[in-house]
């Protein structure tokens, strides 16, 4: 245990400084070993108060300060661990700090440090008083420049804004200076030194300027930046078309970085990338891989607005910037490519991760209110159930008015630090809506469940709606939120009534959107009734998930697969057919075959399948891709409140067994229709195909056995020509029961030899291993031993530990504890090095609660462990104390 316990920051005590940094220069001297920095501060009082400045420094070895040009006096300054205190401040003065870093040594990856041969920062969201003494918070916004000298073998040197001089010293050294006309946060200041190759083009932004773009990556890597550009183009485009939002800058850079964190940053003008999410070519990334590209790529670009021209006041308000920055991402993919498939994908994710830690004790509502380390709240609460509510928003005042909101609070709010509350101030100001039970979206932590019942009596149909919100650590008593509820009534014949000519009432307000209606549920209950019907209808619900709720709906079924056939809403049709997949693997008692309902409902999309794939559209084979998909462990977990491992897992794998074994001849026949002739492309018609081709081969593979099924798995992977297909090979090959596992070891050593070189394929190596259903906690210790794993590397850390301890369930939750073990262990080996990774991977570990039979024992007794360790970081103490709190 830690000796003085790191204490809880809290939203309640939020203070402007009285005193504040306006402009700051920083000039970076890199040597071998160890860099000096000389930062330059003006300070001026912005309102009355106290005249001592704190700055925040953490692991800094100060070597000079000046006011004002004079050296201080001992008592005119105090140092401690994690500050520097000036006292009695004029209102105006200039202070200049010296001191020293070693970046060379930071494996924490915060701050200034060294990724490969590469010098490179990360300052979100505490990061950057690891390289000198600031303010380091977002609410004290000053204009940068920055010049950096370092020697011959860092020909590259970059920051934020614009070149405004380079030059060759006398010593032979580089000399670059750069200017950022636009006030910021510490957290966005970026600094990159290197050799690096560039990928150049331009933009003609809407008013007609012209911005240089520029992609960095080491060498080899160059070839691969090409796909990143494209979607970097498309989205500033989309960014003035849909959001009115132009870039600002003359130059807008990106650099691919191998040891990263996180995905990629925003620095103002200088966004810095996690390879995984920058490079992208056929033989190095999987079609995930390109849409996460897209998606990041994007993500971050919109930041320039949706986080850096207008940031936040502090951190409670991350998800200002993130929430709504995911849900810009969303929305632009969703125009990029198929929105139905972008919005499955997504609520897969949310039930999946964000349900779960919403159930769990690190619990929070995507404004916290106290947090002991930052870094632990970029969660997907944040982000995913923060960007849900922005949708929710949008679905609430539609498109247009949604528009004149998000424009009222950029213009309101430009060059400013804002909260959550400006941003539903300006939406309620453009629509006139009051949306303070809106509000509660932001405070109130936990999934709420909508229940649901129907009624039929005389032509009229009723539907009552109820929502409750389960208790959350620290948050007994819940209020009703306001949710819109988006549905539809299917005749007979699963044709859509249109809704402007039903009969409707309903004591709660309601729209008639498109095809929908939506139901605005802001009070505990309320019904709808519709009269004059001939007959019961069949009600389509939640459609396209317009709220991200836990639906209580009883349905037969018999419904659910009308519903599964019938509804127009694609979201709503997969939904219906999951709800199926996961009651058939809930209620799995053994032998039992797989219910008739099933086989007919697959039966049929395997048809429309085959079809697709000659004559559909990509749409129709993504969303029969699917459709066809077996709910993943994780998010079968999610569905059950007390989670039994071994009965899910076994009846997941019986599902699969009998569909694989009833409907072989139509799985062999949809894999051979679907296979390829063409050279790859990461286009939709190639990625529907693919999609639907390798689901095929999962069943296929589990469906063969001896030769045949060799002979296919070894063709699948020599005809493949990307990185895709060859993965898909071996998964199939390590999930299936019946294969030799020296056929699987084959093909293993055969994609490692080809690939060694390339970080980013040998990740995949480690993790479709890592994930594969007969890999223990053992394996991975075999794996962490290879010498193509790196146990400092960020990506490879995610590619063993976290595709083990996130997707590998049954594994994890080995009924001996050695998964449980194996986690606590390397989250110990992780807390000094790189404590974010250590909380990071800690996290699953906290969900003991929800486990039958003896693990809950065994993960508290993992949780227990790492709580006795000597030295813990605040960030994994953080998740060890709330995860074994009562
Ligand atoms: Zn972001």
């Amino acid at each position: 245990m830690r000796d003085a316990e790191p204490k809880a920051i809290r939203l309640k005590d939020y203070e402007a400084p009285a005193l504040q940094i306006r402009q700051v220069h920083l000039a970076f001297e890199i040597q071998p070993g160890e860099t000096t920095v000389t930062s330059t501060l003006q300070i001026e009082r912005v309102r009355p108060g106290e005249t001592d400045l704190r700055l925040d420094g953490q692991e800094l070895e100060l070597l000079d300060v000046t006011l004002d040009g004079e050296s201080l006096s001992a008592n005119a300054y105090q140092l401690d661990e994690d500050s520097l205190t000036l006292f009695d401040l004029p209102d105006r003065c200039e202070i200049r700090i010296v001191n020293r870093i070693h970046p060379e040594r930071n494996t924490a990856l915060e701050g200034l440090y060294k990724s490969g041969n590469l010098y490179c920062t990360q300052c979100e969201a505490e990061g950057f008083r690891k390289i000198t003494y600031y303010q380091d918070r977002p609410d004290v916004l000053a204009k940068f420049s920055t010049t950096i000298t370092a020697g011959s073998a860092y020909p590259v040197l970059l920051s934020n804004g614009n070149l405004v001089d380079q030059q060759t010293l006398n010593d032979g050294r580089r000399q670059v200076s750069w200017e950022d006309p636009y006030p910021k946060p510490s957290y966005l200041f970026a600094l990159v030194a290197g050799d690096l190759a560039r990928l150049e083009d331009s933009f003609t932004t809407m008013s007609g300027r012209e911005v240089k773009l520029v992609i960095y990556s080491e060498p080899h890597n160059i070839d691969q930046c090409d796909y990143a550009m494209d979607v970097l183009k498309r989205a500033m485009r989309w960014d003035e078309q849909r959001f009115g939002r132009e870039y600002d800058l003359d130059i807008f850079m990106i650099v691919a970085v191998e040891d990263f964190n996180m995905g990629a940053m925003e620095n103002k003008g200088l966004n810095i990338f996690n390879t995984s999410c920058v490079l992208a070519s056929k033989d190095t990334a999987t079609d995930p891989s390109y849409m996460r590209v897209e998606g990041v790529v994007a993500h971050e670009y919109f930041h320039n607005w949706s986080g850096n021209r207008v940031t936040c006041r502090d951190w409670f308000q991350l998800s200002l910037k993130e929430g709504f920055t995911v849900f810009r991402d969303a929305e632009f993919s969703s125009d990029m490519n198929s929105r139905t498939v972008k919005r499955i994908e997504d609520v897969n994710f949310l039930r999946s991760v964000q349900f779960a830690e919403d159930a769990g004790p690190l619990s929070h509502p995507i404004r916290p209110d106290s947090y002991i380390e930052i870094s632990n709240f970029y969660t997907p609460t944040v982000y995913e159930k923060g960007a849900e509510v922005i949708g929710m928003l949008h679905t609430i005042l539609g498109e247009e008015v949604f528009r004149r909101g998000s424009d009222l609070y950029f213009e309101r709010h430009d060059g400013e630090a804002a909260t959550t509350d400006d941003f539903l101030a300006a939406m309620a100001d453009a629509s006139g809506r009051d949306l303070s039970v809106f509000q509660r979206w932001y405070v109130q932590a936990g999934t709420p469940v909508l229940a649901v019942e129907s009624r039929w009596q005389e032509g009229t149909f009723t539907l009552i709606l109820t929502q409750s919100c389960p208790p959350t650590p620290g948050q007994t008593e819940k209020l009703p939120v306001h949710m819109p509820v988006a549905m539809g009534l299917l005749d007979a014949d699963g044709k859509l009534l249109d809704p402007a000519t039903l009969q409707l009432s309903s004591d709660s307000e309601y729209d008639i959107r498109g095809d929908s209606i939506v139901l605005h549920l802001a009070t505990a209950s309320t019904s709808l009734r519709v009269e004059g019907l001939a007959t019961e209808p069949v009600v389509s619900l939640l459609r396209g998930y317009s709220a991200p709720v836990r639906l209580k709906y009883p349905r037969s079924p018999e419904i659910l697969k009308f519903l599964a056939i019938h509804d127009s809403d694609g979201f709503a049709a997969w939904d219906a057919l999951q709800t199926l997949l996961v009651d058939e693997i809930g209620s799995y008692s053994g032998r039992r075959r797989v219910s008739e309902t099933l086989i007919e409902l697959f039966a049929a999309l395997l048809e429309q399948a085959q079809a697709a794939v000659i004559s559909g559209s990509d749409e129709d084979r993504f969303m029969l891709a699917a459709r066809l998909s077996l709910p993943q462990e994780s998010y079968l977990f999610e569905q059950f409140e007390q989670v039994d491992v071994d009965a899910l897992c076994a009846g997941r794998d019986a599902l699969q067994q009998a569909l694989a074994a009833e409907l072989r001849e139509q799985w062999l026949a949809l894999y051979q229709a679907a296979r390829s002739v063409d050279a790859y492309q990461p286009d939709a018609a190639g990625m529907s195909r693919r999609a639907l081709c390798n689901l095929a081969l999962g069943f296929v593979a589990v469906a063969l056995e001896g030769g045949e099924l060799v002979e296919l798995l070894e063709a699948h992977y020599s005809q493949a020509d990307n990185l895709t297909d060859r993965r898909a090979a071996l998964v199939a090959a390590l999930h299936s029961t019946s294969l030799d596992s020296a056929v699987s070891r084959r093909l293993l050593q055969r994609f490692l030899d080809a690939f060694r070189n390339e970080a980013l394929v040998v990740n995949q190596w480690f993790s479709v291993q890592a994930g594969s259903p007969t890999c223990s906690a053992q394996d991975i210790q075999t794996l962490a031993a290879h010498d193509a794993f790196d146990g400092r590397n960020p990506n490879k850390i995610r590619a063993l530990y976290s595709a083990f301890a996130q997707a590998n369930l049954r594994n994890f939750h080995a009924a001996d504890g050695s998964g449980y073990q194996l986690i606590a262990d390397t989250v110990l080996a992780l807390n000094s090095s790189n404590p974010q990774m250590a909380s990071a991977l800690a996290k699953p570990l906290t969900r003991w609660r929800r486990f039958s039979g003896m693990r809950p024992g065994l993960m508290r007794q993992a949780l227990e462990r790492l709580a006795a360790a000597d030295d813990l970081s605040p960030d994994v103490y953080e998740v060890v104390i709330k995860g074994l709190a009562d």
